[in-house]
């Protein structure tokens, strides 16, 4: 008696999407099922390099297709790794990716089923892809070093719940037979197989076979017809791929609905040979930032899958390139842990960061509104790269772009503009970092630099506040934040105005306890304050960013900057000249700080009594007014 289960939640909302999508590009299940068996293929092949002896012989690798018009079925066979009956219900009865959630959640969001199906092509859902065009699937199985007896069958109608039994099956490896619907029978026709084989799967490495009928003198029989050429691509020369090709592998490498951006794709010689096959996708995929964040490239040594993404190939911050590496250098027949400590490793690894960031850089020079959409999706992760590869660091910090006072908004800089821009009497590389560019326009720390014709880079990446700093400078230039306490861009206020000032600073500093210091400055023209960080204070936004992820600054108090020329702050200082027992002193004192924290962008602590204070001026502004 078959056992009845149930399929785990998320996975019955994802089938009810598939079912229930008219999905235009179903014919997609094909390229997931041929790709599962060859993954399943190159499973059984690692693991022979340690147990030659469970494949009993069974080494013609091939992915086979079974259309049987009678029975309204296609099987897709292979002789790959197989399952055990727990590995079936493991595999086929739950859903592993993390990200199936968030798939879930963006399709809900989406609306529309109508929209949703869009996003199956982009996520890949791999094997319940089947549904799409079979409303039963059967599975039979089993799994290397069993015996014929071993065997699963598995079967639902991706409506909740699946069924497994034993199975009798002679060969090792996994049938996936599926009862087309009605309107998918289409995918019973020799002609749309090899069709489709041609389009998804022609580079694989295993031959995708179909028997045929042939007519031989006058009698039919039966030949097997390979549908793939089969020539890995990387191993191919670059001269022999079409774009077309190289999309469609990178689509099925990538899940990227787009095709990439780039393509890079190189033989290194020398004392070490390796194929590299990588793409720079044209923009960021929905996927990306759900998934789990990992790096690395496919290796392959000598044809042979190894990892699925290995690490020491890519580094990092290039996490958005997809691609192969093929090596006939590296050892086959060791861990996978001692291979990645080989040292080729590193060396693939330099020449593949090299050819990434000599493609960008070329994209950028040549074709920069295709640049300009990829660096909006990546830009952020390539920055991760100012800190984490300090022998690249200018040729990454080459590729930024940045919006600054100088420019229209929505336009960027480079460095290299930048600083070609730079009057001879600037020494520094200028920056302000904030939300966004709109507000960092307004901001009064750019009144004096931009009266002096210094321009500054605004910064709306959260990771600038430390990639930055990172990077220190840029082609002998130190770069600067603007709001900090050292970098003042006039000259300093004069001794004479200071002496004024002494004694209502002090005050306005015993009342502001917050502040580590409060002092006049010559950075503002048009404001009348703003805050500095000095010493071991970090920026504004930075304070933000750490208070919303429940980090306390703890001593780096900010300073309090006055503009002495202002007529507020005039007022101020007249004010505790005369009397400096006035008790509203201590209140425009507070309004000071306050309008500076609003300035930046930044919450003030404690907004009700800032209200309350600046009702207070209205009231007695307006009544002056009456009195006019
Ligand atoms: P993915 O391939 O992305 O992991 P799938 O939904 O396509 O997800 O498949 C789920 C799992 O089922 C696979 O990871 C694999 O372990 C197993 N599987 C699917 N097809 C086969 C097959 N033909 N042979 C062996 N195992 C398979």
């Amino acid at each position: 008696m078959p056992e009845t289960l149930e399929f785990k939640a998320e996975l019955k909302q994802l089938l009810h999407l598939i079912t229930h999508s008219l999905y235009s590009d179903r014919e997609i299940f094909l390229r997931e099922l041929i790709s599962n068996a060859s993954d399943a293929i190159n499973k059984v092949r690692f693991d022979a390099l340690a147990n030659a002896d469970r494949l009993e012989g069974n080494t013609d690798w091939k992915v086979k297709l079974t259309p049987d018009p009678a029975g309204g079925t296609l099987t897709v066979s292979d002789n790959g790794v197989g399952m055990s009956r727990d590995e079936v219900v493991q595999n086929l009865g739950t859903v592993a990716q993390s990200g199936t959630k968030a798939f879930l959640d963006a399709a809900r969001q989406a609306g529309k089923a109508g929209e949703a199906p869009g996003l199956i092509g982009q996520f890949g859902v791999g094997f319940y892809s089947a549904f799409m065009v079979a409303d039963r699937v059967t599975v039979v199985t089993r799994p290397v070093g069993s015996a014929p007896a071993d065997g699963t069958r598995w079967e639902s109608d991706g409506q909740g719940t699946f069924t497994v039994e034993p199975a009798e099956k002679p060969a090792r490896g996994t049938d996936v037979v599926l009862h087309l619907k009605d309107d998918a029978k289409e995918y019973l026709d020799p002609h749309r197989l090899r069709g489709l084989v041609r389009k998804f799967s022609d580079f694989l490495e295993f031959p995708v076979v179909m028997d045929v009928e042939e007519e031989k003198d006058g009698k039919k029989e039966v030949a097997e017809e390979t549908l793939n050429r089969r020539k890995a691509i990387w191993l191919r020369n670059k001269s022999e791929v079409t774009a077309d090709e190289y999309a469609e592998f990178y689509k099925s490498i990538s899940h990227d609905p787009d095709p990439p951006a780039e393509v890079i794709h190189y033989k290194a010689e020398g004392k070490t040979e390796f194929r590299v096959l990588a793409f720079v996708p044209a923009a960021k995929p929905l996927a990306f930032d759900w998934e789990e964040p990992t790096a690395g490239l496919r290796l392959y040594v000598q044809r042979v899958l190894i990892m699925d993404r290995c690490e020491q190939v890519l580094p990092f911050h290039l996490r958005f390139i997809r691609g192969v590496v093929d090596s006939a250098d590296l050892p086959l027949n060791v861990s996978r842990e001692l291979l990645q400590q080989n040292p080729l490793l590193d060396v693939i690894q330099k020449s593949v960061v090299k050819n990434v960031l000599d493609t960008l850089a070329g994209m950028k020079d040549a074709e920069y509104d295709k640049y300009l959409t990829f660096y909006k999706g990546f830009g952020p992760v390539l920055k991760e790269g100012l800190t984490r590869d300090w022998a690249n660091r200018e040729k990454i910090a080459d590729l930024l772009l940045f919006e600054s006072a100088g420019t229209e908004a929505g336009r960027f800089t480079t460095l290299a503009e930048y600083v070609s821009r730079m009057p001879a009497d600037q020494a520094e590389i200028l920056y302000l970092t904030g939300e966004s560019a709109e507000v960092l326009r307004r901001s009064p720390y750019l009144e004096a630099f931009r009266a002096r014709g210094r321009d500054v880079l605004l910064l709306t990446d959260p990771i600038d506040d430390f990639a930055l700093p990172g990077l220190g400078s840029y082609r002998g230039k130190p770069l600067k934040a603007a709001d900090r306490a050292d970098t003042s861009p006039g000259d300093p206020v004069g001794e004479g105005l200071k002496e004024g000032f002494v004694k209502v600073l002090l005050f306005i500093k015993e009342t502001l306890t917050e502040m580590a210091d409060v002092r006049l400055t010559s950075r503002l023209t048009d404001s009348a304050a703003c805050l500095v960080a000095d010493g071991p204070a970090v920026s504004a936004r930075l304070e933000r960013l750490l208070g919303r992820m429940g980090r306390d600054v703890g001593d780096a108090r900010r300073v309090l900057e006055l503009n002495p020329g202002h007529p507020a702050v005039r007022a101020v200082r007249e004010l505790h000249d005369r009397d400096a027992a006035d008790p509203r002193i201590a209140g425009y004192a507070r309004l000071l700080y306050e309008q500076a924290v609003v300035a930046e962008g930044s919450a003030i602590g404690d907004p009700v009594g800032f209200a309350a204070r600046v009702n207070d001026l209205i009231a007695r502004d307006a009544r002056t007014a009456l009195t006019d």
